[in-house]
């Protein structure tokens, strides 16, 4: 993706150019940062993209392993991980998407080799998308095709503007491309949203449905586009007027290249996954008057590369048991917050998520209950509630990999700083010492894949009372 960097080191200043963002899932690679010892100056990112990159001199990093709170020496902590990895009975492998594929291939090989439970973070995003994909199939294309020929947005459940800040620049409503060169003035808009978002403000149409109609309205639309009346209660039932809903079918049918953006609007609403195939056979349908085509605003940096190399791996995007020597695949079963809350994982390892700042409260006490591993850049409540927490690298910085872009095509980030330890070059390198760590406990017990002997039982987490821990992850989960 991006191109040769202009990289200048004078002092212990680092300038470098064309840098890709390992952020949200537009994967920009046109970003300059300049890093010294103290500061990180950035261009061209947003402020969420110029946040990360600030990580690198945080006061927050974890740069040393611990063990129970307490520093401890590397190798004490990979041996640690991997015991309690293979003492498990079903340990439960979380891949957040904020590290690289090479890292998630690795975590998803010792997952099947303890024959574990593994998920990522699309179990609490466009996991009903990707489920959708499945069930429906995708006419999709690249973010390059969207800027240079689609005469029609669609945001549909979607607030680019603040979730994927360079999104309209960049790709949508203000580029200018080669079949687009008027840029706002040759693209109509159309936003489907119960709020007026500030992606709405930008409308030429906007469906202000009620919450939890997107499939009626999307019923609607096809309704219309085969022939045929909506039903009479649509106006009731969705808050749009019939005027409103034929002026949007004239989009549709007129429009020489449209594309849906589906944000989490759709796949967190009522409906989940029904929603988004819906949206995916308006899709089909579209291309009957002109060229459509759909694509998720996937959020997480590498979220959609965690679908793919899972994939690949087993044949299933997320949600995956490997308990039987079979990959299966059950949303609802084997998802993280069910498993967690059922009580069933008995350890967990947890890869650059915090995890703990974000499921709902049952699941996090049972992740308090349980051993856990973690890679964690820095500190946050997935750390304080681990008993051994592995710092991690930040991908596209610290190291090279690959992140999948929200239109899933692969983009090659490179390095330009080296990280702030040496007994671990990138969270690949870490997990394939933590997976060689596991293959001769496994040796040494005379196996060579999953385990089921005993499980490691641990007690109040580090040294701190019930009162105290309880306290403090309150705290941590309050903190900005
Ligand atoms: S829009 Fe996304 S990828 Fe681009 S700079 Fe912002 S956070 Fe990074």
């Amino acid at each position: 993706m991006s191109s040769e960097a202009q990289e200048g080191q004078t002092s212990n200043k680092i300038t470098c150019t064309d840098v890709t963002c390992p952020v949200c899932g537009i994967t920009c690679d046109d970003i300059e940062v300049e890093v010294d010892d103290v500061s990180v100056v950035t261009r061209n990112a947003c402020i969420m993209g110029d946040a990360k990159f600030k990580e690198l001199r945080s006061s927050h990093r974890i740069t040393a392993p611990l063990i129970e709170g307490k520093e401890a020496p590397w190798s004490d902590a990979i041996d640690k991980a991997a015991e309690i990895l293979v003492n498990a009975k079903r340990p439960f492998f979380f891949i957040g998407s904020e590290t690289a594929t090479e890292a998630m291939s690795v975590g998803i090989e010792i997952a099947e080799m303890l024959g574990g439970l593994v998920d990522g973070n699309a179990t609490i995003c466009h996991g009903p998308t990707v489920m959708a994909i499945q069930d429906v199939g995708q006419v999709g294309c690249t973010l390059g095709e969207t800027r240079n020929r689609a005469d029609l947005d669609i945001y549909w459940g979607a607030n680019p503007e603040d979730s994927h800040p360079r999104h309209l620049s960049r790709h949508s409503i203000f580029q200018r491309g080669f079949f687009t060169g008027q840029g706002r003035f040759g693209r109509q808009i159309m936003v489907v949203d119960p709020r007026r978002s500030t992606t709405a403000e930008h409308a030429d149409l906007h469906l202000q449905l009620k919450p939890g109609t997107d499939f009626e309205v999307l019923n609607a639309l096809m309704t219309i586009l085969s022939g045929f009346e909506p039903h009479e209660s649509f106006t009731e039932v969705t808050g749009i007027s019939r005027e409103d809903i034929y002026k949007a079918a004239d989009l549709i049918k007129e429009a020489r290249f449209g594309v849906i953006w589906v944000g989490l609007g759709i796949a967190s609403t009522r409906g989940k996954h029904y929603n988004a195939s819906m949206a995916m056979r308006l899709t089909q349908l579209g291309n009957k008057y002109g060229k459509f085509v759909i694509l998720a605003n996937r959020g997480h940096c590498n979220v959609a590369g965690f679908n793919e190399v899972l994939a690949w791996q087993c044949g299933f995007p997320y949600a995956v048991d490997f308990s039987t020597g079979e990959p299966r695949y059950q949303p609802g079963e084997y998802s993280t917050v069910d498993v967690l809350r059922r009580g069933e994982a008995d350890a967990l390892f947890c890869m650059c998520a915090d995890l703990g700042a974000h499921l709902p409260k049952r699941a996090v006490e049972r992740m308090c209950e349980i051993p856990v591993v973690s890679i964690e850049t820095a500190e946050g409540p997935q750390a304080f509630i681990s008993d051994v927490v592995l710092p991690g690298v930040l991908d596209g910085m610290e190291c090279e990999g690959t992140f999948y872009r929200m239109d899933n095509v692969p983009c090659y980030a490179r390095s330009f700083i080296d990280p702030p330890f040496d007994f671990t070059k990138s969270n690949e390198d870490t997990l394939i010492q933590l997976r060689d760590a596991i293959k001769r406990k496994l040796a040494a017990r005379g196996k060579t894949t999953a385990t089921v002997e005993g499980t490691t039982e641990t007690g109040p987490k580090a040294t701190l009372s019930e009162e105290e821990f309880v306290q403090r992850l309150d705290t941590l989960l309050s903190e900005p």
